[in-house]
């Protein structure tokens, strides 16, 4: 293990501080390291891994599709593209997607649809973007622009241009960054790497309700917190409110390197056309191949309505562990995306490492935030595993 941490840090770029772990293989919820040792994953390789390791079905799939045709190009058309796309189309009841290779690369295609969106619609066409404070939506120039987080984007300035902040859940304060230049309102349904903070139903009403008065996009970041993550296929499902683009990712290729934007029909009317966008792997048949299974298996295996299922026990649990240690002070989320404030003296980060000692995967978010958000598939047995060792971990800490 000693010898592939240290090839690591020898030749890879040192912009992560790793945790003394070589996972080697994974079976169900399971995960292994090179020296044999077994873990809980409930970080699912941060909320990526949503059938876990080795689903049924799904290794298949993309074996057949290697076995087919692994690239082609978006000068042609593939067979899991087109299938891909409309098994979105249709769960979103949106109208056209564009697939990329990641989650910041669908925040980045959907800054520039909403920002063509206006340039189309207006005469003096916005171009500001409302954002939020503590969000994230990735690392590119474009994605870190618009990521309320000033540790991440200080070293990069000047940045993209036309992006304004607010505070997540305080109306007020969106309405405050509207004016006649703003053309799009972007928000985490559930804010991931801020801290695990939902929206608020009135918030999210808001800030559509803000969008229609002033003819702004109301764009969606559900790369964390969709596909099926917190309960429906979609967080804002659950809301009744719907945006005008939504981007995914993470869960969208369970392990399979894959992103999307979505729009809806004014806006893939109005946005993007040929010659406006484009990326080499994108819809790539392989990637499109996972994204196809990752919906059949949702439909077939009644994914969503496991998650409705598991999560209360979940939360059960998580609410008794608050009650029982001092150090846990809050639990807040959706579904299977939860997250646990921890303080009273013991950093989330010890938590974290403890937890791997004691054979349990979770990860933090924000500053104090023990983040938990497993593989959907979870089971009750594991639930109870989680908090046994997750317990273990405070034990050892005290
Ligand atoms: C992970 C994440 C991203 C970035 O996605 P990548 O696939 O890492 O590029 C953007 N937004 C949210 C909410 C995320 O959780």
């Amino acid at each position: 293990m000693n010898k592939y941490m240290e090839q690591t840090e020898n030749y890879v770029l040192h912009t992560y501080n790793r945790f003394p772990a070589v996972f080697e293989s994974g079976q169900g919820v399971y995960v292994k390291d090179t020296e044999g040792k077994e873990y809980l994953d409930f970080g699912a390789g941060i909320a990526v891994l949503g059938l876990g390791y080795h689903y049924p079905g799904f290794d298949e799939a993309l074996k057949e599709q290697i076995d087919k045709i692994i690239h082609t190009s978006n000068l042609y058309y593939n067979v899991p593209l087109a299938a891909a796309a409309e098994k979105i189309v249709k769960a979103s009841g949106m109208s056209k997607v564009f697939f990329t290779n990641s989650g910041t690369e669908a925040i980045e295609g959907a800054i520039k649809a909403a920002r063509k969106y206006a340039r189309m619609s207006g005469e003096k066409p916005g171009y500001e973007i409302v954002a939020m404070n503590h969000s994230f939506h990735g690392r590119s120039v474009g994605a870190l622009s618009v990521t309320g987080n000033p540790h991440y984007q200080e070293a990069f300035r000047p940045l993209m241009d036309g992006v304004r902040f607010a505070d997540f859940n305080d109306l007020d304060s969106v309405k405050a960054q509207i004016n006649e230049k703003t053309c799009a309102i972007l928000l985490e349904t559930v804010q991931g790497e801020g801290g695990i903070y939902p929206a608020d139903q009135a918030f999210l009403e808001g800030v559509r309700a803000l969008c229609d008065e002033h003819g702004l996009l109301m764009i969606l970041d559900e790369i964390q917190c969709g596909m099926g993550r917190c309960g429906s296929m979609f967080a804002w499902q659950q809301y009744g409110v719907q945006p005008d683009i939504m981007a995914c990712a993470k869960t969208l290729g369970c392990g399979v390197p894959v992103g999307a934007f979505v729009l809806n029909e004014k806006t893939a009317a109005r946005s993007l056309v040929p010659g406006d966008h484009g990326t080499t792997y994108g819809g790539n048949p392989f990637a499109c191949a996972a994204v196809s299974k990752v919906f059949d298996i949702f439909a077939q295996d009644h994914i969503l309505e496991h998650v409705q299922k598991i999560a209360p026990y979940l939360e059960e649990k998580l609410d008794a562990l608050v009650n029982k240690y001092d150090c846990l002070i809050t639990r807040r989320g959706k579904g299977l995306m939860q997250g646990v404030v921890v303080g009273n003296g013991v950093k989330v980060g010890d938590v974290v490492m403890q937890c791997l000692a004691c054979g349990l995967v979770v990860l933090s978010a924000g500053s104090d935030v023990l983040r938990i958000v497993p593989p959907l598939i979870i089971e009750k047995k594991h639930v109870d595993e989680m908090a046994e060792k997750l317990e273990k971990a405070l034990e050892s800490l005290a």
